[in-house]
């Protein structure tokens, strides 16, 4: 179950196109079929989604269902909840993957909450994500949620070391600037 804005693509408003988030292609051709039944569950109207989806996938060869804002719960605090129990598939083989953990809180044990993704040019995380999913098919797992859960620990330390080390960087360009500017005053 794969989120579409943000997790795949993300839609420039001002230009009036979406880009696709890196590894987007290779990342659904690595997963379909017989990997793995990929629906797209986007909050997103129907005519928002079908455009992008129609370009990303136009013969349906990798996307097999697509579920739209019509099929979410909305909660009295506007939150699009997707609930997979009402997918009819067994919950022990299904994951989500999506950038918002609300959205799939009804099941939390069965999402994955991917990095937003706004156009970063050098994003891997869809291969990351890859990855670890063909590897769970591979290694014929009865039950995906503990797995799911061991690999979320790791995934958030990771991206947590990732933002330690950016503002690190960040930090040190900012001092070296103001080096800089006192050398130059100098
Ligand atoms: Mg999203």
């Amino acid at each position: 179950m794969l989120d579409l804005d943000e997790t795949l693509v993300h839609f420039e408003a001002a230009e009036r196109k979406f880009r696709l988030r890196p590894g987007c292609l290779a990342f659904l051709r690595a997963l379909a079929h017989p990997y793995f039944e990929i629906v797209v569950f986007t909050a997103a109207s129907q005519d928002y989604a079908d455009f992008i989806l129609n370009v990303l996938d136009p013969d349906r060869n990798f996307i097999l269902h697509r579920l739209y804002r019509q099929h979410t719960l909305v909660t009295d605090e506007g939150i699009y909840l997707k609930d997979l129990s009402r997918l009819g598939r067994d919950l022990s083989k299904t994951i989500i993957v999506d950038n918002i953990r609300e959205n799939f809180e009804k099941q939390d044990a069965n999402g994955i909450e991917i990095k937003t993704w706004i156009g970063d040019p050098h994003d891997r995380e869809l291969d990351v994500i890859a990855g670890f999913l063909r590897g769970v098919v591979d290694a014929g797992v009865k039950d995906v949620r503990p797995i799911v859960k061991m690999f979320r620990e790791q995934y958030e330390k990771e991206l947590q070391r990732e933002e330690q080390s950016a503002a690190a960087v960040t930090e040190e360009m900012a001092n070296k600037s103001i080096r800089t500017k006192g050398k130059a005053s100098v």
